[in-house]
């Protein structure tokens, strides 16, 4: 299983619609079972605006950033 680590950066590409199937299927098990990165995948789906450029151009750094520390405040480990 992926860890929250792995499931945001596999993000990107599920957003896009791009992801293998085996990793989608990964991805939402995960995201089944994740209520942190639920929470996170519907702020970015809900953002307005937001489209495949500006994702590709923003998810790297902007996603890694806010998901580590939404990621620290949230989780234990
Ligand atoms: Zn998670």
């Amino acid at each position: 299983m992926h860890t929250c680590k792995e499931a945001i950066e596999l993000l990107a590409a599920y957003l896009d619609g791009e992801l293998p199937p085996a990793q989608k299927q990964a991805l939402e098990e995960h995201l089944g079972a994740c209520a942190p990165c639920v929470d996170f995948v519907a702020t970015y789906r809900q953002t307005p605006g937001l489209c495949k450029k500006a994702l590709e151009a923003k998810m790297p750094k902007d996603l890694a950033d806010s998901l580590s520390a939404f990621l620290r405040k949230h989780t234990a480990a």
